[in-house]
């Protein structure tokens, strides 16, 4: 055993010391202890040094809080204890500081009272030794063998398993579903756009309430689209209202999606927006001027960049955060307005952003969805639909809408009502954010879908699914989305310079998934097919 010698250089056949000797080896293991990041003891331009032990560390009091910089906190590896500089850095001692660190983290910002952290005097250590055995080490005592191995074998598998969400299919891993608490699926009611009372009920409803013509009605119960619109003189007073329970806990990002979400209903008929009125409930629980604000803020950073004032609204209390807009903008009366019923025979069917928030949003409450995946969803969620509608009506788009909580399926049974015309879609086409077929084909269903399902009892599918794959695919098309993307009908001859115009303008998921047929006897308005 060597032990002191420098080393000056590995070798393919070993390594050289610092006075030139050679050490054969067919295996060299660099082991290295913790070292202190160099700008603790420096300090950067904006942070003076801190105080640091003679290796670097930045050294703390038993309440965590820095040496001196009350208000400060430091734990685990980069920190060193001041009442007990000999515990080695393991991540025992970081994690148990974890949760002191938390709650004074709280106390410090509340103004309360900081608790003092106490190390545990010693814990069991196990070393694989790489040959079937390992060694242990507690108390003073040391043993080996191969029960030691099973047994750290055993914890270490334990200890993953908890943080196994996803097994290499990207499914719920069995092990992590054991250890789960099972979820109580009443307690799982999807928030968003998947909040919503079903088209059949609706339709229901509006038809027992009677109609009340108006001759300045352009767009409302008598020819519904996704606004109202109002002739006044040569302009159009066009007008839209959304709401949605949360959907994520983050009050800011909710605001956020709910203001693209009811921005989205003018652009997609290619007005542009110029008035908002908020309707927030707040839980009895909540801090209300913190949510308040919260959410605001989250609304007005959308709107602001948008050129459209927030001018007033009105706040409730409720049981759980909802957030609602009205929407007002202006526009010509000049016939260009993009509507559902703007369709003509053999136009062609463009979806420009992918499909699967519902099933993502409803896996994600369960802990069954990766991290990346939800992180897009809320990239595609907080996107808005701006630039697309710009483009389509540049393009000399007539008809569209946005795809919300009634799916695409949904919404195209709608243009096609609208418009009288049969719609065509290509599932094969349909593009599908990542994550939400594995989830589809796993059975994970976000609450609205069996409505959705139910409400298109008159579609027509060419064939049954042929695959698990083809399944997810037919499921994706009645998934619920919250803020998601345009569906434009625009002239055969016009599609490629439409895709290729989006996609310029970095909307890259735009694609055709269909036409529209032109046989206005048709007796369902929806045919499901695979491929065209
Ligand atoms: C190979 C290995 C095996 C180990 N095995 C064990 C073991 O079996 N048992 C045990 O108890 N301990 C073990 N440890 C020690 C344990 O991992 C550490 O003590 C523990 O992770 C320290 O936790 P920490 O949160 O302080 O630091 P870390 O876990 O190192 O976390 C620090 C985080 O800060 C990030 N970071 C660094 N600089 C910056 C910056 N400038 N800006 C933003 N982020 C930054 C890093 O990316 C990292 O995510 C092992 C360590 C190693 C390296």
């Amino acid at each position: 055993m060597r032990l002191g010698e420098r080393v000056a250089a590995l070798t393919a056949d070993g390594l050289v010391l610092d006075d030139g000797r050679a050490i054969a080896a067919d295996l060299v293991p660099w082991v290295t202890g913790a070292a202190a990041h160099p700008w603790l003891a420096r300090g950067l331009p904006e942070l003076p040094p801190l105080p640091c032990d003679d290796r670097g560390f930045v050294q703390i009091d038993d309440d965590l809080q820095v040496m001196g910089c009350p208000g400060l906190f430091a734990a685990g590896d980069c920190a060193v204890l001041r009442s007990w500089p000999q515990i080695p850095k393991a991540g025992v001692f970081a994690v148990r500081e974890g949760p002191v660190l938390w709650a004074n983290l709280q106390a410090a910002a509340a103004g309360g009272r900081l608790e003092n952290y106490q190390p545990q005097r010693d814990f069991l250590t196990l070393l694989n030794l790489g040959d079937g055995r390992a060694l242990g080490l507690r108390n003073g005592f040391a043993l080996s063998g191969a029960w030691v191995m099973a047994l750290k074998d055993r914890i270490d598998r334990r200890f993953m398993a908890r943080f196994q969400v996803l097994d290499s299919e990207g499914g719920t891993d069995t092990d992590y579903g054991r250890q789960m608490p099972v979820m109580d699926e009443s307690a799982m009611v999807c928030g968003g756009c998947a909040a919503k009372v079903g088209q059949d009920p609706l339709a229901g409803a509006l038809q027992r309430l009677g109609a009340r013509p108006d001759p300045d009605l352009v767009l409302g119960l008598e020819r519904p689209d996704d606004v109202a619109a109002l002739r006044r003189g040569g302009e159009l007073l066009v007008t839209s209202i959304d709401a949605f329970p949360a959907f994520l806990d983050d009050p800011w990002l909710v605001g956020q999606v709910a203001a693209h979400n009811a921005l989205s209903d003018l652009l997609a008929k290619g007005v542009a927006p110029r008035l908002a009125l908020a309707l927030v409930s707040v839980p009895e629980d909540a801090d209300p001027e913190e949510l308040l604000f919260q959410v605001l803020s989250g609304i007005r950073g959308v709107l602001d960049a948008a050129g459209v004032s927030l001018a007033g609204g009105h706040s409730t209390v409720g049981p759980r955060l909802e957030v609602g807009l009205s929407i007002t903008g202006f526009c010509p009366d000049d016939g260009r307005l993009m509507t559902k019923a703007g369709l003509q025979p053999g136009d062609r069917l463009v979806l420009t952003r992918p499909l699967g928030t519902g099933v993502l949003l409803h896996a994600d409450m369960a802990g069954r969805a990766a991290g990346p995946w939800i992180a897009q969803v809320i990239a595609g969620m907080t996107q808005g639909n701006g630039r697309a509608a710009a483009i389509a009506r540049d393009q000399g788009v007539l008809a569209a809408t946005d795809v919300t909580g009634f799916g695409l399926a949904g919404h195209a049974a709608e243009l096609s009502r609208a418009s009288g015309l049969p719609l065509h879609l290509n599932l094969g086409a349909l593009p599908a954010l990542p994550g939400a077929l594995t989830l589809l084909r796993q059975g994970e269903r976000s609450t609205f879908h069996e409505q959705n399902r139910r409400g298109l009892r008159g579609i027509e599918l060419a064939r049954p699914p042929a695959s698990p794959e083809e399944a997810a695919l037919l499921e994706l098309a009645f998934d619920p989305q919250t803020a998601g993307g345009l569906l434009l009908g625009v002239p055969a001859g016009q599609v490629d310079a439409l895709i290729r115009a989006l996609r310029q303008a970095g909307i890259g998921d735009a694609t055709p998934i269909g036409y529209a047929g032109a046989d206005r006897s048709a007796r369902s308005p929806l045919h499901l097919e695979w491929e065209f």
